[in-house]
């Protein structure tokens, strides 16, 4: 069988030596334990954390060690009364085709709901953080005006669509005209701005004439920089992700943070609520979640978009991809046939 471990730790940027492909023996299942073989593998930008080792709300994944990840796969054998060989799960096998398992933290999928692939999408971990991070800190209310970028991405994508459910105004901010277009035509935004426009922070004032009252950021960076002046007094701001910081390296590529007391300030005159969060902390929602966000899809109020690379051996260029933009949806691996 193959795997992808992690060959070195990246420098800035991740580079295609940084992984190793390695051929290993399908392992046998022992007392208790089950096979896993993996269909689905989920690529995540949080896995560029984890191919760091300074300090953060996981642990790295250690040298030479295989690269970790959410998955969708079946069980090919069984010595857990719990699962049966046939039973398609959700589980966290990494970037591999076979994997043990004690049957912790594994969750059997009904593939009669929805397509398995969306257990790591739309209906898995990143709808889970659109809809926890929008609705417990963004809180918006109708009428008002919500921003989010990466908007043709997994969470992204339905940051904006359940604010339009909510009877909010979506701006999204994407890469490029062919996903702005997709943003705002198929998923049903009010807007959609390019951010590499020079004129964003311009394009931006227009597109929101009334302030921002929840920026959804997954972002960071130039985004952030045109959003911040636009905020509107007692702004709420989910604090997701930071992608277009992922890979930089502080003290180096950046200089001193020249900002830091202009945003003070506007976090006390304009009340603002910042709060970072990691899709966990809400885990009590999930019921609501499951319930709601299928529902939502059924009655198409709720669209969503997947890209597929082929076979284990496609997962670092994707991944490299992801940081990038090069994704049009949720990025996804296609390990084995489903
Ligand atoms: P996406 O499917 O949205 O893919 C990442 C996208 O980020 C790229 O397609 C690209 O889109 C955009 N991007 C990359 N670099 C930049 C940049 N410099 N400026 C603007 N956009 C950029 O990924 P996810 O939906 O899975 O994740 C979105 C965010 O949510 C990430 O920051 C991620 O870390 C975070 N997250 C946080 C969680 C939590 O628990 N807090 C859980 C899950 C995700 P484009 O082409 O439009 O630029």
């Amino acid at each position: 069988a193959k795997r992808i471990v992690l060959a070195s730790r990246p420098v800035g940027e991740p580079k295609p030596s940084d992984f190793r492909l390695e051929d290993y023996a399908v392992p046998t299942p022992g007392e208790g334990q089950l096979l896993l073989r993996t269909i689905w593998l989920s690529l995540d930008p949080y896995m560029r954390g984890r191919m760091d080792d300074g300090p953060s709300y996981s642990a790295p994944v250690p040298i030479g060690g295989v690269m970790e990840g959410g998955t969708v796969c079946e069980v090919m054998a069984s010595n857990n009364p719990g699962f049966a060989k046939g039973d398609i799960v959700l589980a966290h096998a990494g970037w591999q085709q076979y994997a043990l398992s004690d049957g912790k933290g594994l969750r059997k999928i009904d593939p009669g709901v929805a397509p398995i692939s969306t257990a790591v999408g739309v209906l898995g971990m990143p709808g889970m953080t659109a809809y926890t991070g929008l609705l417990e800190i963004g809180k918006p209310k109708p009428g008002e005006t919500v921003v989010v970028a990466a908007a043709s991405g997994a969470v992204g994508s339905a940051v904006g669509q359940i604010a339009k459910i909510k009877g909010a105004r979506a701006v999204g901010i994407a890469g490029g005209k062919e996903k702005c277009d997709y943003v705002k035509n198929e998923l049903g935004f009010d807007e959609c701005l390019d951010h590499r426009d020079p004129d964003l922070a311009a394009k931006l004032k227009e597109a929101c004439p009334k302030g921002i009252d929840v920026y959804f950021e997954n972002v960071g960076g130039k985004v952030f920089e045109a959003v911040f002046p636009r905020l509107n007094d007692f702004a709420r701001i989910p604090v997701c992700g930071l992608i277009a910081d992922y890979s930089t390296i502080f003290g180096k590529d950046t200089p001193a943070p020249k900002w830091a007391n202009s945003i003070m300030r506007a976090i006390l005159v304009k009340r603002l609520n910042f709060r970072g969060f990691i899709v966990r902390d809400f885990a009590s929602m999930y019921p609501d979640f499951i319930r709601e966000m299928p529902q939502w899809l059924r009655e198409g109020k709720l669209k969503h978009r997947e890209f597929v690379t082929e076979g284990i051996e496609s997962a670092p260029n994707a991944f490299m991809g992801l940081l990038k933009g090069a994704n049009f949806g949720k990025q996804l691996v296609r390990v084995a046939p489903d």
